[in-house]
């Protein structure tokens, strides 16, 4: 710049002289020798201000052209530098998720209840791709009926509820192509149906993720974000929820094993119902909080009569099936009351009811028998009924200890017998 200045400087002050000689000799002197020369030095002067001032121009058309060619530059390293700032941003995010990844890994590692699993797999997914923002769903698959069953959901709207329990077209695409899914823009996905997309709870989807759970090629279940907003996920988003779910599958069938083997323990093989050892820890539990709660709780010990008879006339197996439909009557007969049912023994069963008291306990026994005498049981092609002998003992009525009421209830089902069976007691 300062070069520009002084070289246009230069020409105008050579004219400025070159003038200054030619009114000089025009004025002062007369010789006509002296005019010539002056004007030869003015052409001269000129010629060379033509020439720095051409000099000048094409100097400031370079500068132009070199000031455009910098601010050109300069575009293309603030767009690098943006693009740098984006993948610093996202290489920040990446990290983030992996190392959030890895402490979500290790306490899953450690846990075995489904339950929690389900718990820390969404929790995760949500906050670290939705940023805990829109809708997070974990549907387990529920093979005895084939079906989708919602299990937990996260939702930044407290009022919304998620009426389809079952999932809906994402999910059933899910199954189907049994591979996670991403719908960027739900208006323009040509794979749906604007019509079967409208839900029944009429949530607004605009785009959304979905991974299935797989385990040694079966279906555990299905982890899925949504949005309402369109372009909220990534193709980044949807891998890093498919590499969760592959991760937390392991984890999710590890727990599922640990629960049927604990449900296998609990549960008598042969009638389903709760195991002795099992129902009495229950009973200890729910014998506390009745007397903390002041509530009543009664007990029925149910035991067949004669049933030696059955096995030796119609065999053991014969025998076996009674002790099945005993039970599933049982289940069927008291399931408004909300019972707990044990298969205390041989052919015993205990029943606690939380909440009933004596006098009640009673009525529903003296109704349980009747229909247990009224029952056809087919054995062997032979129409045979059973009878039971009921005993009832309550809570607070008979004791306060747990151990003693079953005892109680024992011996008030023996005072039944005594009596000549078919019957419920007390004492
Ligand atoms: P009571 O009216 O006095 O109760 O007579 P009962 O024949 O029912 O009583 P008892 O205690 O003499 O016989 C119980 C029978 O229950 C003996 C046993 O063979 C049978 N039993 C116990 N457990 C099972 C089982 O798992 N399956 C079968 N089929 N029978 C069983
Ligand atoms: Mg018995
Ligand atoms: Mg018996």
């Amino acid at each position: 710049m300062p070069l520009k200045n002084s070289s246009s400087k230069i020409p105008v002050f050579l004219l400025i002289i070159s003038f200054c000689l030619l009114l000089f000799n025009s004025v002062f002197l007369h010789e006509k020798i002296n005019l010539v020369v002056s004007l030869v030095f003015t052409l001269a002067n000129i010629s060379i201000f033509i020439y720095f001032l051409k000099l000048s121009s094409r100097k400031s058309a370079l500068i132009k052209s070199e000031i455009e060619h910098s601010s050109e530059q300069i575009n293309i390293i603030n767009v690098d530098i943006q693009k740098s700032r984006q993948l610093a941003k996202a290489l920040k995010l990446k990290i983030t998720r992996y190392d959030n990844l890895k402490k979500i890994i290790e306490k899953l590692n450690v846990s075995l209840k489904t339950d929690t699993v389900i718990r820390e797999l969404t929790a995760a997914v949500y906050s670290l791709i939705s940023d805990n923002r829109g809708i997070a769903l974990f549907y387990l698959v529920d093979n005895q009926y084939q079906r989708l069953n919602l299990v937990y959901s996260l939702k930044d709207d407290s009022d919304l509820v998620i009426l389809s329990k079952e999932g809906d077209i994402f999910d059933q695409w899910v199954l189907r192509h049994s591979n996670q899914l991403i719908v960027e823009d739900l208006k323009n996905d040509f794979r749906f149906d604007p019509e079967k997309t409208l839900l029944q709870d009429r949530r607004q989807i605009f785009s959304l993720i979905s991974s299935p759970l797989v385990s040694h090629d079966s279906l555990l279940g299905l982890l899925r974000l949504e949005s309402k907003k369109a372009g909220f996920f990534t193709q980044d988003d949807l891998r890093f929820l498919a590499l969760v779910a592959d991760l937390g599958s392991a984890a999710l069938e590890n727990s599922l094993l640990f629960h049927k083997k604990e449900e296998l323990a609990i549960h008598d093989d042969l009638t389903g119902l709760f195991t002795k050892h099992h129902f009495v820890s229950r009973l200890k539990d729910e014998v506390k909080r009745c007397q903390r709660l002041d509530q009543y709780l009664s007990l029925m010990m149910i035991d067949i009569d004669f049933f030696k008879q059955y096995n030796d006339k119609f065999g053991h197996t014969a025998g076996d099936i009674v002790l099945k439909k005993v039970g599933l009557l049982l289940k069927s007969s008291l399931r408004e009351v909300n019972p707990l049912l044990c298969r205390f023994g041989g052919e015993e069963f205990l029943v606690m009811l939380s909440g009933l008291n004596k006098q009640k306990a009673l009525v529903l026994a003296e109704d349980l028998r009747g229909r247990i005498e009224k029952k056809t049981i087919i054995l062997r092609r032979n129409e045979t009924h059973i009878t039971v002998s009921i005993g009832v003992a309550s809570l607070p009525l008979d004791t306060k200890d747990d151990d003693e009421l079953i005892q109680k209830a024992d011996k008030a089902m023996y005072k039944a017998k005594e009596k000549g069976r078919n019957r419920v007691c007390s004492i």
